[in-house]
């Protein structure tokens, strides 16, 4: 048989007995001087970070991005410098709402990250199963969030405060239609598509700016479960993603999702009839269509979960030559809080972590800070500030983007006024089939269940607007629903007597 390692304190010294504690006497009490057993109840102490504000119930695994169409006209990224070209990744998929111990398979909407650990720095697409979200000014995100959260008195979650913001953020109605359509409770990660959501970038060599989306089409097909089914199956387990994608991959059922694009020439930003830089809308196919680039493999699971999913830290601020920013406003502030709350989180140099860090040379002038294992990142031992005559790095002009043309008056603009928050929504209702809608009455029905008919009308209003045809079919699913509800009440009376 292999001899096993020797077991040791974190300091390295040989732990002679794991199993009992030194006490005076075989009755104790214990011995302070046991530092050893102080160790091990310290670091269990340690063993949570805080959870993440939103995503925290996460799902991920390691695999690879394959190249399969030249798209160097529109970009210069290293990623996608040649067919066949391969570049590692770490992906993540999470729900949003729910806690660190929340349920898989609750109707969410789904967070869909990659990091491309490309030759140029990583790269990190942060998006969702959904191409929209349910807001366009973030300054509203902290509001939406908490009426996804526990309200602060009954530390239950509030279907009257979901149901009071959305009927007033017309906005948000785009997103709860797929959120409460089939989509919304996808069976696993790998039955989801992923959307870079919101517009980003690409400059190409010759330094001319294209506006990108991001598509991640699942090659394993769409697949659901009811309200019904996913009730029952979370009586069963709770962890059914984490089962369903690790069993996937230890068995070798690598899943696959086609990478696409579509693309906007930069001066079409002005021209569309919708803001394209607006998170609560999509870019129209037949508009602008799908563009293969490549294929998303997953194919290793991680060794230890904590180390490579849980502190696995995701931002849009990470992005690589060839690859930039929009205008688009809920981005802009992603830019900043993303990274915010990993070093909040995790550490100020949370980018130091093995599945963080970039698999390229890091060379900056930050400077220490707690769990700082780096040592001087600058690249000259004596240079820690910059310019300096040591040799330290220096920055890469030939890297700075072509300046972007914005205008405008500095002021606090009305995101509503002017926007057509319906047509996108009912182009989406009108593709459903007469099953699909009822399944979108129902859940949405369900959802409203128990909230003040006030605010229901409120919401239903908007519903009208998309088309009178939604509007009814949840009426009608309401008046189903508190039929059953009643009756049910009525049978339960008769069985207490
Ligand atoms: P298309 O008919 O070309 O596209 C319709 C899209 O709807 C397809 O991408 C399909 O995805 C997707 N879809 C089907 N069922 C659902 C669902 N339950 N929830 C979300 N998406 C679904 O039309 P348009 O491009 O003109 O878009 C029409 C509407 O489709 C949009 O207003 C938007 O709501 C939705 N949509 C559009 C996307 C886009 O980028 N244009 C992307 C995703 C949705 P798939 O092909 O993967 O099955």
């Amino acid at each position: 048989m292999a001899k096993t390692p020797r077991m040791t304190t974190t300091a390295g010294n040989p732990i002679a007995d794991n199993q009992n504690s030194q006490t005076a006497g075989p009755r104790g009490p214990l011995l302070m001087q046991d530092y050893q057993l102080i160790e091990k109840l310290a670091h269990q102490n340690r063993e949570r970070i805080p959870e993440r504000v939103v995503h925290a119930k996460g799902w991920g695994a390691h695999g690879t991005f394959t190249v399969t169409n030249d798209i160097t006209k529109y970009t210069r990224a290293k990623i996608f410098s040649e067919v066949g070209k391969q570049t590692p990744l770490i992906s993540r998929f999470s729900t949003v709402a729910g806690e660190l111990g929340a349920a898989d398979n609750e109707r969410d909407v789904r967070g869909f990250a990659v990091k491309f650990y490309t030759e140029e720095g990583n790269w990190d697409l942060v998006g969702n199963n959904t191409p929209v979200f349910f807001l366009r000014d973030p300054y509203k995100f902290p509001d939406f969030i908490h009426t996804q959260k526990r309200h602060p008195r009954t530390n239950l979650r509030s279907a009257t405060a979901m149901w009071d913001y959305w009927s007033q953020s017309p906005e948000a109605l785009h997103q709860v239609t797929i959120l409460m359509s089939d989509r919304g409770c996808p069976k696993t990660p790998m039955h989801m598509n992923g959307y870079g959501s919101h517009t980003f970038s690409f400059i190409n060599a010759d330094n001319e700016r294209f506006w990108v989306k991001f598509h991640f089409k699942t090659r394993q097909g769409h697949d659901f479960y009811t309200n019904a089914q996913a009730a029952e199956l979370i009586g069963k387990t709770r962890e059914g993603y984490q089962e369903a994608l690790f069993d996937a991959i230890e068995e070798g059922r690598y899943p696959k999702w086609d990478v696409k694009v579509q693309i906007m020439p930069e001066e079409d930003a002005d021209k569309t009839s919708y803001n394209p830089f607006d998170l609560t809308k999509v870019w129209p196919h037949d508009e602008y269509p799908l563009i293969d680039v490549g294929v998303m493999e997953l194919n290793r699971n991680a060794d230890n979960y904590f180390a490579e999913i849980e502190t696995a830290a995701y931002s849009p601020s990470n992005i690589v030559p060839g690859i930039g920013f929009s205008p688009d406003k809920v981005l802009q502030a992603r830019i900043f809080a993303y990274a915010d709350a990993h070093r909040y989180r995790i550490g100020t140099h949370y980018e130091q972590l093995p599945v963080n860090q970039p698999k390229c040379p890091v060379h900056h002038y930050h400077k220490d800070g707690a769990m700082n294992v780096m040592g001087q990142m600058t690249g000259a031992r004596d240079a820690y500030y910059e310019p300096n005559s040591m040799g330290g790095a220096t920055e890469s002009p030939a890297y700075a983007e072509p300046p972007l043309k914005i205008s405008g008056d500095a002021d606090r603009y009305n995101h509503r006024e002017g926007n057509d928050d319906y047509s996108q929504p009912r182009a989406l209702f009108d593709i459903f089939d007469a099953a699909q809608k009822l399944r979108l009455y129902e859940n949405t029905a369900e959802a409203m269940y128990g909230v003040d008919d006030a605010i229901i009308d409120r919401a239903l209003e908007h519903y009208d607007q998309i088309s009178v045809e939604y509007g009814n079919g949840i009426r009608a699913a309401r008046a189903r629903l508190s039929k059953s509800m009643a009756a049910d009440a009525a049978r339960q009376q008769d069985v207490d007597g």
